[in-house]
């Protein structure tokens, strides 16, 4: 799964998830564009991505805006010479039971989670095609697959990244460019630390490993799908729950 010669651009790649994931991919091997809405962050991985020797750039794009991800796209290509890899990882959450959901609080999740994949899918393509070998991993949630109360603007974000997962597959098999989705459970970042002892407690008796999952466990399976391992692997969805889903 070595990564050598290999330009990966990971967004919301400031802390948690991302962070992991951009800093594993840097650890085999890739550079990096960390990208996130918080600048400092970025800046402090792509720091940390440096000094194991890599090339990392770090940049403040706010996913949900075209025209931001599209100069950013334009800008890794130019300093980095190259983008082989795309992580859109970015996500948040407004949650709220369907009644009390405001129109903005759906609007916000989906802009970000669901647009902004496409936004950077559409503006990194064009560049990720020169390169004859690519790789997308979409980060879902298990709440895509199967719904939660209170949540329904995220796991309609979630579900819908992996139509988008799937279509992009199809669209781009035939330039050696795969697109598989990773759909995780509860990981323990910032995100899932507001949840109350109550509703952790409950989760954690739903997962058969018996344990919460940490952002390392997704950086893993980012990982081999990101890597030339994954070759005959696209339009897929790999679960990482601790069985919680099976
Ligand atoms: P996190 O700790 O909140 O990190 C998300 C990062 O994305 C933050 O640095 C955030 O910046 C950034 N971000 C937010 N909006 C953005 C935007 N518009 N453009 C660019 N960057 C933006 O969350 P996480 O737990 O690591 O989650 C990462 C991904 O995994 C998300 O897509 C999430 O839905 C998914 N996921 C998480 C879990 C879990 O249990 N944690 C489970 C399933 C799926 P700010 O903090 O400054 O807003």
């Amino acid at each position: 799964m070595q990564l050598s010669g290999r330009i990966a651009l990971i967004t919301g790649a400031g802390q948690g998830i991302g962070k992991a994931i951009a800093l594993n991919l840097a650890s085999y091997g890739a550079d990096v564009a960390v990208v996130d809405v918080n600048l400092e962050n970025a800046e402090q991985t792509a720091k940390e991505a440096r000094t194991m020797g890599r090339k990392a750039l770090a940049l403040k794009v706010d996913v949900s805006n075209l025209k931001e991800t599209e100069e950013m796209a334009e800008k890794v290509f130019k300093e980095l010479e190259g983008i082989h890899i795309l992580v859109n990882n970015a996500g948040i959450t407004k949650d709220g039971l369907i009644l009390r959901m405001t129109e903005d609080d759906w609007d916000r999740v989906i802009d970000v989670n669901l647009k902004g994949a496409f936004n950077c899918t559409k503006s990194i393509l064009k560049y990720m095609s020169k390169m004859r070998w690519g790789r997308i991993v979409n980060i879902a949630s298990v709440v895509g697959v199967m719904g939660n109360a209170g949540q329904a603007n995220y796991a309609a974000s979630k579900a819908g990244l992996i139509g988008l997962t799937k279509s992009i597959a199809r669209e781009f098999a035939g330039r050696n460019i795969t697109c598989n989705a990773v759909a995780p459970g509860f990981i323990e970042t910032a995100m899932t630390n507001a949840l109350t002892d109550k509703i952790k407690e409950d989760l954690l008796k739903q997962i058969p490993l018996g344990r919460f999952g940490g952002p390392n466990d997704v950086a893993m399976g980012v990982l081999f799908l990101a890597s030339n391992a994954s070759s005959y692997i696209t339009g897929q969805v790999l679960n990482i729950n601790g069985g919680m889903v099976m």
